[in-house]
């Protein structure tokens, strides 16, 4: 069912946790609130449940107006991060509790259907003290799907299971969503988290969405200094826009504060408005979106740079294995460090501090933010 929120606000007291907001998950979405903790994101939450009675505005569950409805009339379940299972019951038992509150005589069929969906059958005997933390939490969303809602919450429900464990059940939960195909509103402080899961992502910021999209978006056209570091490095140096038009319609030229070099990005990823001749931004690009080519003289430009890309000068100063590839630290002559990830990297062509590089990307992978921002 597609939820939409309309004006939706919360205030405790004098404090606004969540100013008015419009947000529309889409039906059968994986849909993620991120932000950092007391952005409001689980305010938001509560207020979809039914646990939290908004200020303002109202929710509408396809076409049903649900604002004013108590939480067990709402088709909507909510899974908890300290899953709260009933401790003498097993398996079976726990996730065969709602049916049975409800009178439901028969339920053996569903359980089956549940442990199969979650892959826990050959543990339905167990106690909840018996099993892992991904495993009690595979029970938590069984229980709440037998229920058969149309739309399941999640808040942090995977915030006290250890990285490893949290990373494979993020991919349990994509492939859980789309089995059942049922709308998933996901709360989460992680980055990684919402990216590896959600169809869409609404990054929330002081009780107000920053942005909302698919996660490739955000992390590569993010509109705001936010929204753009909280998904990873960015990059960001200080530059001023050079006259429109100079580089197109479509493109932009910005000069660099501080460093004698130019910019272009597509017009479309400058996230300011009304830029013109002189207008103050922070140019960002993605640390694998860079390269790197050695160079002996920082005045000329080495072989193999492709003409159309945007090109700074630097000097290594840190260079670290991470495994899945190195992470340089590069000093521009603009004042700013900027992170380079480069992948197959032999040993003989590794850099090392002190080396002069010149750093080159694609145009098409530059974005702009308003350097006036907060
Ligand atoms: P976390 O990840 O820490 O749970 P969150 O982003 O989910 O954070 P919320 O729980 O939605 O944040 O809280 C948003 C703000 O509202 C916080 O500053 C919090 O202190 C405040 N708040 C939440 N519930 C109440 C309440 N019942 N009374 C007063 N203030 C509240």
């Amino acid at each position: 069912m597609t939820i939409t929120l309309s004006g939706i606000a919360k205030t405790f007291g004098d404090f606004t946790a969540v100013h008015p907001l419009d947000l529309t998950v889409p039906e059968g979405s994986f849909f993620a609130l991120l932000g950092a903790s007391g952005c409001g994101k689980t305010t938001t939450l509560r207020m979809i449940a039914g646990l939290e009675e908004p200020t303002s505005g109202s929710i509408l569950l396809g076409e049903d107006d649900i604002t004013r409805l108590p939480p067990h009339k709402r088709p909507v379940n909510t899974v908890f991060q300290n899953y709260a299972l009933f401790p003498h019951l097993d398996v079976t038992e726990n996730i065969a509790f709602g049916l049975r509150r409800r009178g439901v005589k028969s339920v053996s069929k569903q359980v089956a259907e549940m442990l199969d969906l979650v892959q826990l059958g050959d543990m339905a005997r167990r106690k909840p003290r018996q099993l892992s933390g991904g495993q009690q939490q595979r029970v938590a969303l069984a229980r709440a799907l037998i229920n058969r809602p149309q739309v399941l919450l999640l808040d942090e429900p995977l915030g006290a299971l250890d990285l490893k464990l949290r990373r494979q059940m993020q991919l349990e939960l994509k492939r859980i969503q789309t089995e059942v195909g049922i709308t998933f509103v996901h709360v989460t402080h992680d980055q990684e988290e919402a990216m590896t899961m959600a169809d869409s992502v609404a990054v929330m910021y002081g009780g107000r969405v920053e942005q909302l999209g698919p996660p490739a978006e955000l992390y590569e056209n993010p509109r705001s200094t936010f929204v753009a570091n909280f998904l990873g490095t960015s990059n960001l140096i200080e530059a001023e826009v050079l006259s429109p038009g100079t580089a197109g319609p479509e493109q932009l030229r910005v000069q660099v504060v501080g460093a004698d070099a130019t910019l272009r990005l597509p017009a479309a990823r400058c996230a300011v408005d009304g830029v013109g001749a002189g207008t103050k931004v922070l140019v960002g690009v993605r640390p694998e979106k860079i390269s790197l080519a050695h160079t002996d003289d920082a005045d000329s430009v080495p072989r193999g740079v492709p003409e159309d890309h945007n090109r700074l000068t630097g000097r290594i100063t840190d260079a670290s294995y991470l495994g899945v590839s190195w992470q340089y630290v590069v000093e521009s002559p603009a004042g700013t460090q900027l992170t380079v990830y480069e992948q197959n990297v032999s040993r003989d062509s590794r850099l090392t501090p002190g080396a002069h590089v010149v750093l080159h990307w694609q145009p098409a992978h530059t974005f702009a933010l308003d350097a006036a921002q907060d």
